[in-house]
Parts: structure tokens; sequence; C-alpha cells
């Protein structure tokens, strides 16, 4: 999946994602990526966020709206990034044993951004200032899905 959350220069924000869905799907399969709420979701007054990975679990925790809605009681990016994220896939592997890989990206209505990840993801943020910066996420510290 490609995802997206940008931000105009007139503050609003929207979000993005494209895929060819998971290698060897089923015919009919839908993914988190064409849902709103799982695979993105963009409130101009919060922020954004948008996920790459498997859609089987992204969608059980609707990561997207969860990132948003935390970004939404004060969060930044990050932090809400990883309290969505982190815990999920807590919760994920005791549930289930074992978990999918997946990444999710965020950005505020204020340009700042934020990523949480179960597997190394490649990124990249955009500025007016010039190129974009590429990144590389790992799992952070209390990803407990090790
Ligand atoms: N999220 C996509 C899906 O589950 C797959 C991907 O990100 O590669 O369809």
């Amino acid at each position: 999946t490609v995802g997206m959350v940008s931000l105009d220069a007139s503050g609003s924000l929207s979000v993005g994602t494209s895929t060819s869905g998971l290698f060897m799907k089923k015919p009919g399969r839908t993914g988190d990526t064409a849902l709103v709420g799982d695979g993105f979701y963009v409130d101009s007054e919060i922020g954004g966020a948008a996920a790459t990975g498997l859609g089987e679990d992204i969608m059980k925790g609707c990561l997207c709206y969860e990132i948003v809605r935390l970004m939404g009681t004060g969060m930044t990016p990050q932090a809400a990034c990883d309290k969505a994220v982190y815990s999920f896939t807590k919760k994920l592997k005791e549930r289930y044993g074992k978990i999918g890989e997946f990444s999710l990206v965020a950005l505020d209505k204020n340009g700042n951004w934020g990523v949480a990840t179960n597997v190394e993801f490649t990124f990249a943020v955009g500025t007016e200032a010039g190129e974009p910066a590429i990144f590389i996420a790992h799992p952070a510290a209390n990803d407990q899905t090790k």
C-alpha cells in the first residue's frame, strides 16, 4: 500500500491510499486500504492517518480512526501512533498468538507527524522546504510484540 496524509497552504488536510491488496488474496476480498477508519482517516480540525500492512489485523483495530481520535484528545501524532499501534499489537498477540506486519503514519493540522510500525518501514516526509526526507522506522521500545 502507498498511503499519504497531506496538509495544504489553506490548512486543509487530506489522506489517500492505493494498494494491490495482498499477494494471493481471495477474489472479492476487501482490505483495510479501501475502508474509512481502517486504512485511512482524516479530520481537518485534528489530523489524518494512513496504514499499510496486513489488512485483516489493521481492520480489527480501526487503527487510523483511533490515531486521529487520540490526536483529538491533544496527543501528538507520534504519541497517538505509539498508543494506538503498540497497545493494539499487544492485545492482538495476547488474543491470537501472532500478528501480521503493519505500519501507520499520521500528520496533524499543525504539520507535526508520527509513525509506528511492528516491522522495518520506510517513509518520506515532504515540506515546502525542498526534497522529501526519507526515514526508516523500527518498532519502538514500547512495542510489546516481540
Ligand atoms: N493493507 C493492504 C491490504 O490488506 C495490503 C498492503 O498494505 O500491502 O489489502
